[in-house]
Order: structure tokens, then sequence, then C-alpha cells
């Protein structure tokens, strides 16, 4: 259902509904060109807080073409936020059935900590292709929770080789089938027993999840210095750990890895001691000790340089933030860590002033290659790819850092629901940017996540719910679902928007939440909106597309009694699967 403007121009009557569906403005004063400019730009203007496409353009008769109306409006829109603050809810309420969707999830078992030893010296010392089966040795050992009573306990396991399991302390019987290793101790697991887990296994990839390159691939790939990590996201932890691989169930991590002699060892939280244990070869530890999903988890090892940053806030509090690359990037010609990071602290002061006090106690980046994405917000300790320490990767740092609050402090409890995470950090990119260089700077991220969207807009699926396999599709996952941020903040206002999102940020805080979560903590926090929350979720994260829209701008030709009737006719076009067909918005 599309409803009238709100914002007439000042000397123009309330707009009176036609016959057919249209509506109609008078204006008292102005001359009819004006008037028809005026309201056209304002119509579009207010679409600027709707990811909305219009099919045919507005029909305006005055000299300004309707696209400059709308690059002008737009930037208005931006630039004034009282347009945006002063809709009053004037829609009908409309029911979703059943209330959002959620998932179930298996609260049954709660691993506490994860204690990791990783022996990484012989693939970072021999050639892939002469590589045996185990890549590497390893050994886990966990503290897990059981909410219930159960006889086995089943975890994540991939490409892993278990060799033998103990509970505590004794051997236990074990079954490792094609993705999962199920453990069954000689007496039942008891509900509310902490039990200690211990398996010795291999890794048996070195390809997918952990990822290693001796000197003779970086020979190939030109890389300055051999270099072992890992990638998780979404479900690879499993493939170089056996792990309770659900993203709501979070623990505390120390890892142990042993590289050869020269090599640093990066991972989440703060470095410990290193030991060595033979002339060439040394155990470095790392630990995070805050709550943290496995799929956050990162181990990275090469012949890195540490540059230290920090961020200082206005009570002189510091977050230090450890900075791992190659010593021939910290400024280089073509890779300069200096020039890439130089404007990390002064994100830090934006994102903690729209999010809240920065979670974690540490923050840093590690740079590896060769990988096929360019950055990962694992968990204090952000992966990134070389390629952005040549300098024009700015807000790809500001997504990271903004995924600390909205991704790693609140995790999405599902992957149904990535959207919360890559939707917050796109968001962010457009908070830093509007930081650093006012509302154009907001208006130019936007503006550029629309344009991908709708690239592919109605043919993509619905935001919420996406297939595994696509959740990190560019149109949805990250571009509408920053819009989706983008409207709730522009239709609610600053002043109710942003403490809300961090009671949410509070509320679930080191810990996991559902959409449905985010709706029922912004409906208490948010009781007027423009939209129905419920509404406003269905149409935008459930259902898919956006509307299409067309509209018509028109005036009579002859004043009647001093009067120019002034007439809009905009009409829903958007047509398919899943698509709404009355979307709600302010208009
Ligand atoms: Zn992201």
């Amino acid at each position: 259902m599309i409803m009238p403007t709100t914002s007439l121009p000042d000397d123009a009557t309330s707009p009176t509904p036609t016959s057919d569906g249209g509506w109609t403005a008078t204006s008292a004063t102005r001359p009819r060109s004006l008037v028809q400019a005026r309201m056209a730009r304002e119509v579009v203007c207010w679409c600027a807080s709707v990811l909305v496409c219009w099919s045919a353009g507005v029909l305006v008769t005055s000299p300004v073409t309707a696209q400059e109306h709308k690059h002008l409006s737009m930037q208005e829109f931006y630039l004034d936020p009282t347009l945006y603050e002063m809709i009053s809810p004037r829609h009908e309420y409309r029911v979703m059935e059943g209330g959002f969707p959620t998932k179930n999830i298996d609260s049954t078992v709660d691993v506490l900590s994860y204690e990791l030893w990783f022996d990484w010296v012989m693939a970072l010392q021999t050639a892939r292709s002469e590589r045996p089966e185990r890549k590497t040795e390893a050994k886990v050992v966990m503290h897990v929770r059981f909410l219930d009573g159960k006889p086995s306990l089943t975890l994540d396991a991939r490409t892993v080789i278990i060799d033998s399991v103990f509970v505590d302390g004794a051997a236990a019987e074990f079954e490792k089938t094609n993705s999962v290793l199920e453990i069954t101790p000689s007496s039942p697991f008891m509900a509310n027993d902490t039990a200690v887990i211990t398996v010795h296994f291999a890794n048996a990839s070195d390809t997918r999840g952990f990822y290693a390159y001796s000197q003779v691939e970086a020979d190939t790939l030109d890389l300055l210095a051999p270099i072992a990590f890992t990638f998780s996201q979404p479900e690879d932890a499993r493939r170089w750990f056996p792990c309770n691989d659900k993203p709501h169930d979070k623990a505390v991590f120390t890892v142990h890895t042993r590289v050869p002699t020269g090599y640093t060892v990066v991972s989440n939280g703060t470095r410990q001691d290193s030991t060595a244990d033979t002339d060439t070869t040394s155990w470095q530890t790392w630990n995070h000790p805050l709550p943290m999903s496995t799929y956050l988890l990162c181990v990275n090892a090469s012949k890195f340089h540490l540059y230290d940053q920090q961020y200082v806030r206005d009570d002189n509090s510091i977050v230090p933030i450890a900075n791992y690359h190659w010593l021939e990037d910290q400024n280089g010609q073509t890779y300069s860590a200096e020039r890439s990071l130089a404007e990390i602290p002064n994100m830090f002061a934006a994102m903690e002033d729209r999010f809240g006090t920065y979670p974690f106690e540490t923050y840093g980046h590690v740079t590896v290659a060769p990988i096929p994405f360019g950055g990962m917000e694992h968990q204090s300790m952000s992966t990134i790819n070389r390629r952005w320490l040549m300098g024009d990767i700015e807000l790809g740092y500001a997504h990271e850092l903004g995924h600390q609050w909205i991704g790693d402090e609140v995790t999405c409890a599902t992957w149904a629901d990535i959207w919360l995470n890559e939707g917050g950090a796109s968001f962010s990119e457009a908070l830093w940017y509007e930081a650093k260089l006012g509302p154009v700077g907001y208006a130019s991220v936007m503006d550029a996540r629309r344009t991908r969207y709708m690239r592919r807009g109605l043919d993509e699926p619905p935001v919420y719910d996406i297939p595994i396999n696509i959740i990190f599709n560019e149109a949805t996952t990250y571009s509408k679902s920053a819009w989706v941020y983008h409207m709730m903040r522009r239709q609610n206002g600053d002043a109710l928007f942003f403490p809300a999102l961090q009671s949410y940020i509070k509320k679930y805080h080191l810990a996991a939440a559902q959409t449905a979560d985010m709706l029922a903590l912004f409906k208490e926090e948010m009781p007027n909106p423009p939209v129905d929350w419920d509404t406003f979720f269905d149409q935008w994260l459930v259902k898919a597309g956006h509307p299409v829209l067309n509209g018509i701008v028109s005036a009579n030709t002859i004043a009647e009694g001093g009067m120019y009737r002034t007439r809009i006719t905009i009409t829903p076009m958007q047509s398919g699967e899943n698509l709404p067909s009355d979307f709600q918005f302010p208009l």
C-alpha cells in the first residue's frame, strides 16, 4: 500500500485521493512548474530513505530532468535530517503470520573452552605436493557443559583424522563419519555436568579451512615468505579441528602452535609466552579470554613484522592495535601498512560513538596471501588480504572493525541471520565515511550499496534464511542488508535508532542473536515506527525484492480560483515470486 506524501510544499493543501487511486494537491501561490518540481523532488526525496526503484522515472514538466532531481534530492535528503525525523505513523498494521521465523538452536551442549595444539613445522617446510596425508599433528582439550543428560557427544569434524579420544581422562569409544565425530564414554554424560574431552587428531587438508604454503609455493606465487593460516566462515572450522561448529556456541580459546624458528604466530587475543622446544622450532601461544564463536578463531604463521598502533580515548584509556605483515610491506611503494592503516584509530572513535565501547582488550590485523577474499573479522584480529595494503580499501578496514561489534560481540545465532552481521558491517562503512566526510560521505557509501543491490535485486532471494552456499551474496547479504539498517535509522531517526542499536549490542554482549531477537528489542525501544515493525521485517527480510514504482507528476494548466492543482500518481509495479505487492514505507 502506498500512502500519500507527508512532505508537501509549504503552500500546498493536504493531498486528497481521486477516484482512480491518484492523489491531488493544490498550491495557492507558487507557479505551477515550481510546485510540480518541488513535489516531484520531495517524492523522490522521501524515497532516499527507502530502497526503491522508479521503473519509469518521474514525469516532470519543469526544466530540470528527473534524473537531476533525483540526484539533487538525495543529497538534500541526506543533508537535512529533519526531513526524515518528522514522519509520523500513517500505515495500517499488517500482521505477519506466525511472527518472524526462528530457527531451533540446540543449546543442550555448551562448549566452555578450547585449548588447541597444532604442529605446523612440517607444513611450512614441505612442498604441498610432498606432504603426507597427515598435514599437521594436533590435539584439542575442550570443557563441555551438558544441559541435558545424553549417552554420547556429537562434534562437527570433517577433514580431520581422529587418533584417540578421552573423556575426563579415560579412553572413550568414538566413531568418525564424513561430517561428525561421535564420542561415547563408558558412562553417559549427566545433565549439568561438565566433561573434559581430549581428542588427538591430524589435519587431512591444507587447502580448505587450513592453508599452508611452503617456500616452493611461495616462489611460485610471489609470496615473500612461507605462510600458513586458517579461514573458517561459515563452517570450515570443523575442517581443521573437531568442535561444536555453531555460531551461537561461544567459548574461550587458547592456541599453541609449533613453528620453525624465525616465524611469528598470530591468533586472537593476546600473545603469551613462546617456548623453544628444539634449536630450530618453538611453541607460540595466544589466548583470547572472552567468548568467541568457532568461525571467528584464526591462527596464522609467517615471518611477520609487528607494527603497533593504539587507539587512545578521551579518558586516556588505550586499545592496543597490533598489525602483522611482511617487513617489506611496512612502507613499501606498492604495499604500505603505514598508509593503509593510518585511519584505524579514527575509525575506533567513529565506531564507539555509534556502537558503544569497543568490546575487546586488543585489536589488530594480520595480512595473509593468497586468499580469494578481502578481509575477515576474526575476533580482535581481523585477517586482511595483502591487496588491502595497497592503500585504496579504506572502507574494508571500517567494515572489519564494525564487525567487532556487529558480528563478533553480537554474533548471528544461525547462518539464516547472516544479514545481521554483514548488513551491520556494511552499514558501518557508511558511518565511518559520515564521521570522516559528513553526510555526503555517508550518502556516497549508501548510494554505492544501492547500486550494487539494484544490479541484481529482483533476481535475488530474500535476505533472511539465504541458502548457506550463497550467504556471502553481495547484493542482498551485504548491500540490501546495509539498506535495512539505513532504513531503520532514517525511518526512526538517530535519536531513537542508535540508542536502540546500542541496547541490542549490550543485551547480546558476547552472545548471539537471531533476527527475531532484534525485532523484539526494537519493538520495545522504538514503539512507534512509521511502518509497523512486523511489516517492516517481513517485507524487507522474509520477502524478496523492493518496491518498483511508476510515478507521474502532472498539473492543470489553468488556475481554478487562483489555485493550481498538482496530481501525483504512483503505481507499484513490482511482481515476482515471494515479492510483496504492497510494500509499506513513508512517502
Ligand atoms: Zn563482513
